[in-house]
Order: C-alpha cells, then structure tokens, then sequence
C-alpha cells in the first residue's frame, strides 16, 4: 500500500491503548528489514531518518531514501509512515517534506517555551499546508551519556502541555519523563506519574526518545499510560555494526561484499521480530 500519513498510525496506536514503533534507519538494509517485519507480523511501523548523522555522514541522500521507503511501503500490505526524525533547520524540514517525507520532527527543545511555541507553529503552518504531519518536542530530551535522564529541570511539565499542543497545533509531542538518547549507564526509571499528568493535559499523541535500553515492563506501561510513538535508534544501529563484525569474522578470507547486506537484514529482522512485539497494534 502506499505511505501511511505518520497522524494516521499514530492514531490507530491511540485507538488501541498502545504505541506505535519508529525505527531509525540509514540505509535500505535497515529500512527493508522493518517493513520486512512488519509485514511478517502484520502490524503498522514508522522509519525514521535522523538528518545529522545520515546526510551529514554520507550514508544516504533525502530524496533517495525517500523514495527507497516509498517503495518498500507499496510492496507490502501494512501501514508504513515515513519521518524525519530531530531537525531544527525550517529549510531543511521544508525541504525534507518536497522530497517525499510526510511526518517531521521540528525540535526546539532547547528554546525558551514561549519561543519553542512560536517556531513550532511556523513549521506546523508550513508542513501543514503542505498536507505533512509534524512532531515537536516539549521539555529536554538529552543524552545518556551525561546522565541527563536524571535533571529534573529537562523534563516536561504537564502544566505547559496544553497550552504548547493548543498553540502550535502539533500532531504529536516528544515528552521527556526520564529517558535520554545513547546508551544508559544505569537502568533509566521513566516517571509514569508525569506521563498520567501530561496525557490527561492533552489529547495529543505523545513520543517517547532514547527508547534503547529502557526495561519492556516500563514500556508497556508507558504505551498503556499515553506513549503513542516510542523511537529506537541507538540499539538497533549497535546491532548493524555487531552484525558486520560477525559477518568478517565469519568470513576473514573470503567474503563478498554482495553477501553482507543478506546477512546483516536476517540478525535485524530476528530483533525487530522480537522489538515489534511490544506494539500491541
Ligand atoms: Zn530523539
């Protein structure tokens, strides 16, 4: 079928009680592996791109994976979203969308709120118009590395929700209750009372980040309590790269590069096997 509107999935998640799942990719190995999955286990998913790492790096170009994901959602039967993952650049958001991506993240979550409203709703108004959904984020979503799941200053206040979702007109909201980006160095506790707190704020779908390493019995309640979208990135391109040091050391002679992309999508396809699980769509 063809691409999903991003708002679409989400609101079957919603529907459901539970979340949707968004993958980060780079390449069409980890993009053909989700929609592969997905199709196995006939459920909806989202590919996302994250624009700093993947055009800055050389790993793909806009239009490209645009189109790859394109094609990979008209070849099979379930919802495929497509989205452009963190990006604060207006242009470069406007341009994603011209290249074929129906969902952005505009993310102004260092800004003062009143300044995050304003340029959320100039992104809003544009994407919109141009008939594409957009993701903001509210509070500071930062880095395991610093330990930034712990500051309560970065967090989202639930007061603040429903005047950021009434004013910007976003179709879904990154929340930051006690996750981070990158690997934990500790077991990370989301705070579940916040996430009641600002889901009975706001009927806006709302996006768990930093999605790699954080416990399955806290996601399920997470997906139970307002987490429409939960974002996995860093695990599943830790798995790329383990795989292809499998493949060489399997292979420290004789391997062809033409046999790494199958190799590496069936150690992918096991995980996202399991990872999809946790949707109950
Ligand atoms: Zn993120």
């Amino acid at each position: 079928m063809a691409l999903e509107k991003v708002s679409s999935i989400l609101k079957m998640a919603d529907e459901a009680n539970t979340s949707a799942i968004a993958f980060n990719c780079n390449d069409y190995t980890m993009a053909y592996s989700v929609a592969a999955v997905a199709e196995e286990l006939n459920k909806p998913v989202i590919i996302m791109l994250y624009p700093a790492d993947s055009f800055q790096k050389n790993c793909c170009n806009i239009s490209g994976f645009a189109a790859t994901v394109r094609e990979l959602a008209d070849k099979v039967k379930v919802p495929i979203g497509l989205h452009l993952d963190h990006c604060s650049d207006f242009d470069y958001i406007l341009n994603a969308i011209k290249c074929g991506f129906s969902s952005v993240m505009y993310d102004g979550s260092m800004l003062p709120v009143e300044e995050n409203i304003r340029l959320t709703r100039r992104v809003v108004d544009a994407a919109h118009a141009l008939g594409a959904d957009v993701e903001a984020e509210l509070g500071h979503v930062g880095f395991a590395a610093q330990s930034d799941q712990h500051n309560l200053d970065l967090y989202t206040r639930p007061e603040v929700a429903a005047k950021f979702c009434e004013e910007t007109k976003v179709d879904s909201v990154a929340v930051a209750i006690g996750s981070a980006h990158g690997v934990y160095l500790e077991t990370p506790k989301l705070d579940l009372e916040r996430l009641d707190e600002i889901n009975a704020a706001t009927d806006t779908p709302l996006v768990l980040h930093g999605g790699s390493g954080i416990p399955n019995d806290q996601l399920e309640q997470a997906f139970r309590r307002g987490i429409n979208k939960f974002n996995v990135g860093t695990e599943y391109f830790q798995l790329y790269l383990d795989s292809i040091r499998e493949f060489c050391s399997q292979n420290p002679d004789k391997g062809s590069v033409l046999d790494l992309p199958m190799f590496v999508q069936e150690k992918l396809k096991a995980y996202l096997r399991v990872k999809m699980q946790l949707s109950r769509l």
